[in-house]
């Protein structure tokens, strides 16, 4: 086999610059990627055998880090029986048991299972179960969506149109994307005490719109990509008692929060609800491929199911692909897995990384342009009070051996819940360094 020598890398860069579009990227790339050629446990190898510990988890998936044993394991065997098959008319052993797997974990009442190919497909699927069960209920005039400023729910146009109206894409897709309504973020916090102005807020925005409302959708207790912003899980259970006065479907994005992230198995388990409708995406297979779910109750199956069409409008190609499954299902068994039996046993793993991360990110409070410091669970978090300049705190966080990809005004971790405790100190140090250079 030829190998890809330091001179192949130039031309392979220059290449990468010219025809490859990275996320959120122009052509020419303004910054050039940096080379990946192997991963190992926490660790990316950088061209030339650099190590560098992944502080992103590959943008919050690979929470058993890299070329696990039982995940390798998972993969080769499925691929020994078949990679894909289609979905319509046929079916097979992972898809099933995942599924299986899915309502077990998750929240009383979600027994029905769509697998697809990413978060933001799933968002789409969700969104049309809200809209099928609203118009089979002889509510076709409920088609709008009711979600919370500073939100991300991906990146499609029925997705994008629920992120953040002023931070997301919508000035650039204007008179394309569905206006929908928008409640104020909720007040920063996990155990910020309750708001009382707050709930006024959304009991009044709920009840003006519910006529024209099929849904309210959030991120569980933490949104992303939005902002890193932590909220109390009090203002998670009135959206529930509104959405049941209302006649409205809860729809929890969990594709970020889901799998232990923030300290509990799912997000809506800090309030202890149940959504109708929930998404899990990202850390569903551990990192290794592309995989995600919306999972509804059975009224809500049912009513779809019952109305016009008689069937849930959406198929896609790849649908409940069975190489993702096999290593769904060996991620999922991993991560209760005890960690003398060789599991991630997140149950441990992530209170001790939020310690750690507690204590490691704790200087950076005395930074001068740092406006906050939080920690959530496996999430670290250093907000700045100024955009963050991305090139010189990653070039600090490399010089620390750690790998993060800040964005706006915040220099974050998402560490694999696998990581040594001297890891995570490195990872804590990273991005405090990050955050002082950038
Ligand atoms: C990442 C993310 C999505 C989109 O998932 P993709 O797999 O990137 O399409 C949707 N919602 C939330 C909360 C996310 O974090």
């Amino acid at each position: 086999m030829r190998r890809v020598t330091a001179t192949d890398w130039t031309a392979l860069l220059a290449a990468d610059t010219r025809h490859v579009w990275h996320p959120y990227g122009p052509i020419p790339a303004a910054v050039p990627p940096r080379p990946v050629v192997g991963a190992r446990g926490v660790r990316l190898e950088l061209d030339g055998g650099r190590e560098l510990i992944d502080g992103m988890s590959s943008w919050w998936c690979a929470i058993h880090g890299y070329r696990h044993p039982v995940l390798d394991a998972a993969v080769t065997g499925q691929l020994g029986r078949m990679a894909h098959v289609m979905f319509g008319g046929l079916t097979h052993e992972p898809g099933i048991r995942l599924a299986q797997r899915l309502v077990e974990l998750s929240p009383a009442g979600l027994e029905h299972v769509f697998l697809c190919d990413s978060g933001s497909v799933s968002i789409e699927v969700a969104i049309k179960m809200a809209l099928q069960f609203q118009r089979a209920a002889g509510r076709p005039g409920r088609t709008r969506l009711l979600s919370l400023r500073g939100g991300y729910h991906g990146d499609t146009f029925g997705a994008m149109a629920l992120c953040d109206p002023v931070g997301g894409m919508h000035q650039l897709f204007t008179g394309v994307l569905p206006a929908h309504v928008f409640a104020d973020r909720p007040p920063r916090g996990v155990d910020a005490p309750v708001d009382e102005a707050y709930l006024a807020h959304i009991d009044a925005l709920v009840a003006r719109h519910a006529h024209e409302l099929a849904a309210v959708v959030v991120e569980p207790v933490l949104q992303g990509a939005g902002g890193m912003h932590p909220y109390a899980p009090a203002y998670l259970r009135r959206l529930r008692e509104l959405c049941d006065e209302h006649g409205l479907l809860l729809l929890a994005d969990e594709i970020a929060t889901g799998f232990g992230r923030t300290g509990a198995l799912f997000g809506c388990d800090h309030a202890g609800i149940a959504p109708d409708i929930l998404t899990v995406g990202k850390a569903l297979t551990g990192g290794y491929m592309t995989l995600a779910a919306a999972l509804c109750t059975t009224r809500v199956a049912e009513g779809i199911s019952g109305g016009e069409g008689g069937a849930l409008m959406h198929g896609p190609t790849f649908m409940a692909n069975p190489l993702a499954c096999a290593t769904a299902l060996a991620s999922l068994d991993l991560l209760e897995r005890p960690a003398r039996e060789g599991g991630t046993e997140w149950r441990r793993a992530v209170p001790a990384i939020e310690t750690a991360l507690r204590d490691g990110l704790a200087p950076a409070r005395e930074l001068p342009g740092v406006a906050d410091v939080r920690v959530l669970g496996a999430v670290g978090v250093v907000q700045l009070d100024h955009p963050v300049d991305v090139a010189a705190a990653t070039a600090a966080a490399i010089a620390q051996g750690v790998w993060l990809r800040p964005f706006r005004d915040l220099v974050y971790t998402m560490p694999p819940y696998v990581c040594e405790p001297y890891d995570v100190d490195r990872i804590a140090a990273g991005v405090v360094a990050a955050a002082a250079a950038g």
